[in-house]
């Protein structure tokens, strides 16, 4: 039986009644960039957050950059953010002329421990960027009062995390701004790159969509040199569509979650939800002390699996210049080395999940 890590192909089938007349009334409209179809996205996804304003990027890391930027964070300045996440979050920091300043992960959660973050606040610390890992929120009210403490705003990365919920609250509405990004495999995608800025904060958000037009608000008024990173109409009009599913979707991934979770949690570490949390799934992580050889034999039995990340960012040749090592992160070292993510999505069925699970139990260990 073949179990494809993510179906895009799967979830098309069964969209492709609303998808196709949507991508076509865009092409009648001929209104590709910006426009009438992104405005209409934008709205909803505000809505659906319950949050004031949101702006459409290009993609999530463009969005994590021009939010930064936006808060003026730039050459000289430090950015807090976790060790074991995908490049992109640091990646933005480096893009402001920031440098960022990576602190370790949680054993249960493996989001950022809010109990190294005082450690790491020096006099050039201007922000924390909380990142809610896996679809799992990050623990946030400790974030946001450390952030309040030292006066540095707060940058939620919520690319794998879009409807996740921390104490009844949405992720990306809790800090000063939240950035979504909407690659076809997230829990939200669109056909292409997009993203998201959302925040309750007009200035920012005035500076992040002029950022994101070539510093202009205005046809030919260009304010200051901006970047090129807005929101195409197809793809909008792709996530209208998608976004009216999300919530039916995430209800499966959590119920596919709870299947493996009683299918494994006696042969491996399965994830563990925290309380008062919607944890949305973007990936089932499990660990095992024999990842190279259930990897193996899972690929042979036709099932999709990865590593999310293999390894620790600050440790990688592209921040080898930032002189970190291992011991300064012996959680998120240790948990690189045993990381294995089954595939996780919402049109898995429960005999393709049960599959799995047998085959993850015939070589666990
Ligand atoms: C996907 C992702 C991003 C970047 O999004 P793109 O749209 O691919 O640029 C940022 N942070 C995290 C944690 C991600 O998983």
């Amino acid at each position: 039986m073949n179990v494809a890590f993510v179906d895009l192909k799967a979830q098309y089938q069964t969209l492709k009644d609303e998808i196709d007349p949507a991508i076509a009334a865009v092409l009648a409209d001929c209104a590709f960039v910006s426009g009438k179809y992104a405005r209409a996205f934008e709205d909803d996804f505000a809505a659906y957050l319950g949050i004031k304003h949101c702006v459409g990027t290009g993609n999530g890391t463009d969005g994590l950059f021009m939010a930064l930027h936006g808060l003026k964070v730039g050459p000289g300045d430090e950015v807090i953010t976790v060790a074991n996440t995908f490049i992109a979050t640091a990646e933005a920091i480096s893009w402001t002329g920031a440098q960022p300043r990576f602190v370790d992960c949680e054993e249960v959660s493996y989001n950022i421990d809010p109990g190294q973050l005082e450690a790491a606040i020096t006099k050039q610390t201007r922000a924390i960027l909380p990142v809610h890992l896996y679809g799992q929120p990050a623990e946030m009210d400790p974030i946001l009062a450390i952030a309040r403490q030292h006066d540095l705003a707060v940058v939620e990365d919520a690319a794998q995390a879009h409807g996740a919920t921390y104490k009844g609250r949405q992720v990306g509405t809790m800090g000063h701004c939240g950035c979504f990004s909407f690659y076809p495999g997230k829990n939200l995608g669109a056909y292409g790159d997009a993203g998201a800025v959302v925040t309750d904060d007009s200035d920012l958000i005035s500076r992040v969509r002029a950022l994101g037009d070539h510093g202009s608000l205005e046809k030919y008024r260009h304010d200051f040199p901006g970047a090129n990173s807005r929101l195409d109409g197809i793809q909008a009009a792709v996530l209208q569509v998608k976004l009216r599913h999300l919530d039916a979707w995430t209800d499966r991934r959590i119920a596919v979650a709870h299947r493996y979770n009683e299918g494994l949690a006696d042969v491996c570490q399965v994830p563990v939800t925290l309380p008062d949390r919607r944890h949305v799934f973007h990936l089932y992580v499990i660990r095992v002390g024999n990842r190279t050889e259930l990897m193996q034999h899972l690929s042979d039995q036709g099932i999709g699996c990865g590593i999310h990340y293999p390894v620790t960012l600050p440790l990688s040749p592209a921040y080898a210049d930032l002189g970190y090592s291992r011991e300064e992160f012996p959680i998120a070292c240790r948990v690189a080395d045993e990381i294995v993510s089954l595939p996780m999505h919402a049109d898995l069925t429960d005999d393709q999940v049960d599959f799995v699970i047998e085959q993850v139990r015939a070589v666990a260990g």
